[in-house]
Formats: C-alpha cells, structure tokens, sequence
C-alpha cells in the first residue's frame, strides 16, 4: 500500500539519517551514559557556536526552556510579561505557571508576529494601569520567521525591559545576517520531533552570552544544586535536562539541518509561493530576514472558504493544519482575564482565515504539484 502524504514526514528523514542515528545510539548505549553524557556537551557547544552564543543550556523541553530562563531572570507575581496573541500555548504559559501576569499582544498579519506598536501600546497600558510591573518581552519567531528585533530591542530599552526569545518554531533563521537564539537576553528553543531541528522525544535548549545566567540556569536545570555539590541544594529549581541520547540523536540531525535541510525547506516555500493562485494569501519573508519554515502557513479569503480548502484537501488524503484555532486570550486557561476580541482584530481575523500545507525538506515536487492544484481549484 501507498503510504499517505505526511505533514512532516519524520520517516523520510529518520531514513536518509539512519546509519548515523542508529551509530549516535549504539554509542551512548556501549557508553551507558545516560544523563548529561559526553554528546550533551558536545551538542552544547555545536549550538553555541552555530547561533553565535557564549552558552547553551540543553533541558527536557521547550516550556522548560522558557520557564527556567524566566526564573533565572526572577520573575514572579506581579509582573507583567508580554508576549504575541498567536502563538503556542507555551510562549505564555511559562510565565503564568511563575505567577506572573502575561500580556498579550495582537499580531502584524503579513508576518504573524507581535506587531512592535501594539507592544508598545501594552506597555503603556499596563504601565497606565499601575498593577503590574512590565518586566519582560517574550517575542515568538512563529512558523519560523523571526521577529523585528530592532523594533523590538528598542521598546526594551525604552521601557528597560528584558527580552527572552522564544525561537521555538525557528532554529536556523535569521535577521540581519544573525541567526535566531541569539536575539535578546536570553534564548529558548526546543527540540519537539516537529520543530525545524527535533530529536525523537521531547528536548530544549537555553541560550546566552552571560556567564552568570548560564551557571544559574546549570543549577535551575537540576534542582538548584550548587555547580560542585549534587545534594547541596541552593534555589528551588527543576529536574530539567535533555537525555544523552536525545543529544546525539540531534547531532546528525543537527547536520542535516545546517549542510541541506535549510535550504531545502526554502525551495519548497518559494515552490509554493510560485504556483498558489493570487487569491491566496502566501506568507512573505521581508528582506534581511530568512525563514527555517516550521511552517507555510497561507490565508484564504474567508473562513467558509479555508474550511472548504481543508476539506478538499482531506478528501485527497493531503493533511493540513489550522495553525492556530484561536489566539491566547480566547483561552479558557485565561478567561478570568475578561479579554476581548477587539483588541485583538489581527489575531482574530487570522484565525479564521489561516491554514497550514504539508512542509518539510523532504516534500517532493509531485507533492506540491498535487496540493497547490486542490487549493487553486477549490477558491
Ligand atoms: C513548541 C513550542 C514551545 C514549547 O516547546 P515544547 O518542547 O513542546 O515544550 C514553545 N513555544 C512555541 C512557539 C512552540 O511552538
């Protein structure tokens, strides 16, 4: 039997990469290393290096990697963290789970990222308010495209805020000939089998430039213990560290990503781009910016329109995604917040109207023939 068209097709990758996975396993394994071995730190400095960063911190997942970056930047009650309306639940949820009040900021649809003015009206808002103390910005570089940095790092310092990137869906991206995770005080991203580098389980990563951060966030990862003693306990932190054998799972992985898999996603978007119909809103990369493409996210015109476009596609077996169904303040985690839609009309409106096609470095040109020809004739 044919196998079906995949949203991302692990299989494909895990096919191509086997000799070196199953050689990177066998390793650990003849090792027994299990926790913190040898391809942990090894993965580390990989990564350091590759973004541009003086450290990075591996965890067990992406949440973990924002929380533990916000409590290494003690945030608490009664602090507001701001961070995009559209986004995974996680980008706000790090900072509830701390006790800290997010705020959610309305998008610039032609990016899918918090919209800079918005944030900025936010901060005067809550600053107006005079309940919460605006400690922190949480951009979310969503689908893959990072966000307006000098924008953004401007209000920072406008307001004296912090930044924390949430590179979750961006590993590989760039602005201004930067890479993602190197952008504000300190960078999250994770290893989720989905993300634009995954390993086979869940995994994280924390990254910064400052020396002090990053012995702290060592500590937070393992219960606050001290950097010499285990069982000498010096904060409350977490059991928070990424496997040894997710480490090398995600070194060749690591290089795929970098030697072909980028540039292969890039092709699959400009493929895309190319052949969808004009009716179809496709996503743009402005320039100085490059897209790792976690996702390709279009916009229909209406919402009885993309629910026809899913449909169609479902019907010849092609699987697409609705990223995202609602924004975070429509939450019910977050109802006691009594947010309305309209001061959220971007967000809203994208909701109705988005939907994410099959991609991944592997998706072939029949494949993209066959799904660009169920959109344009179903508009
Ligand atoms: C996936 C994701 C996270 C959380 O990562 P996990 O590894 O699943 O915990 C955080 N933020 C965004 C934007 C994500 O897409």
């Amino acid at each position: 039997m044919k196998k079906a068209m995949q949203f991302r097709d692990l299989q494909k990758q895990y096919k191509v990469l086997q000799p070196e996975i199953h050689s990177a396993m066998r390793e650990v394994m003849d090792s027994s290393n299990y926790i913190l071995g040898q391809q942990v730190d090894e993965l580390e400095k990989l990564l350091a290096d590759y973004v541009g960063r003086k450290y990075c911190i591996s965890c067990a997942n992406g949440t973990d990697a924002l929380t533990l970056a916000l409590m290494a930047m003690d945030i608490g009650p009664g602090d507001a963290v701001f961070t995009s309306d559209f986004t995974y639940f996680a980008s706000a949820g790090c900072a509830s789970v701390l006790g800290a009040t997010p705020i959610f900021v309305d998008i610039d649809q032609s990016t899918f990222n918090l919209d800079p003015n918005a944030l900025e009206e936010n901060i005067n808002d809550v600053l107006q308010e005079g309940k919460l103390k605006p400690k922190v910005i949480i951009p979310v570089d969503l689908f893959g495209l990072p966000c307006d940095y000098d924008a953004i790092n401007s209000i920072a310092n406008k307001y004296d805020l912090k930044i924390l990137e949430d590179a979750a869906q961006a590993f590989g991206a760039e602005y201004k000939n930067k890479k993602t995770c190197s952008f504000g005080n300190i960078s999250a991203t994770s290893f989720f089998p989905a993300k634009p580098l995954g390993c086979y389980g869940d995994g994280g990563a924390i990254f910064t430039d400052n020396k002090s951060i990053d012995s702290r966030l060592r500590s937070l990862r393992a219960q606050g213990k001290s950097q010499k003693d285990k069982y000498d306990n010096r904060e409350i932190g977490m059991n928070s560290r990424l496997d040894t054998l997710q480490a090398a799972i995600l070194i060749p992985k690591f290089h795929a990503l970098k030697d072909y898999e980028l540039e292969a996603v890039n092709n699959i978007a400009n493929a895309y781009s190319n052949v969808l119909n004009d009716k179809v809103t496709t996503p743009i990369v402005p320039n100085d910016y490059y897209s790792s493409w976690a996702q390709y996210t279009i916009l229909l015109q209406n919402e009885v329109q993309r629910n026809q476009v899913k449909e169609a596609l479902a019907k010849e077996d092609i699987p697409s995604m609705i990223y995202y169904p609602r924004g975070l303040h429509q939450q019910e985690a977050y109802n006691n917040m009594h947010l309305t839609d309209k001061d959220y009309p971007n967000t809203v409106d994208v909701c109705k109207r988005c939907l994410s096609l099959p991609m991944h470095p592997y998706l072939e040109d029949k494949d993209i023939e066959k799904i660009v020809k169920v959109v344009n004739g179903n508009l």
